[in-house]
């Protein structure tokens, strides 16, 4: 049936699209603010990432699961963030 890895194709892009342009560029793991203007292989660009796992049932195109986070960030999280706050000029 081709080879579907549950991030590519129409559905994944149109979450993605959605969550752009419905969510505020902020990096929901560490909190600042995300330059949407960077190329997205570079460390602090614009990643959509899954707040529940797909591994733990986690649905990967209900935007309820999908956050706003550095491409750094995402793949950091299995270590733990470093605690740095939220600015607080925005809230979820
Ligand atoms: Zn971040």
């Amino acid at each position: 049936m081709g080879k579907h890895d549950g991030r590519s194709g129409r559905r994944w892009r149109r979450a993605v699209a959605q969550l752009k342009s419905e969510s505020l560029p902020i990096c929901w793991i560490c909190g600042y603010d995300i330059d949407m203007t960077l190329p997205h292989l570079h460390p602090r660009a614009w990643t959509a990432e899954h707040i529940q796992p797909l591994s733990a049932g986690g649905d990967p195109y209900d935007p309820d699961n999908l956050r706003p986070a550095h491409r750094g960030c995402n793949s950091r999280k299995g270590n733990g963030p470093p605690p740095i706050p939220p600015r607080g000029s925005h809230r979820w």
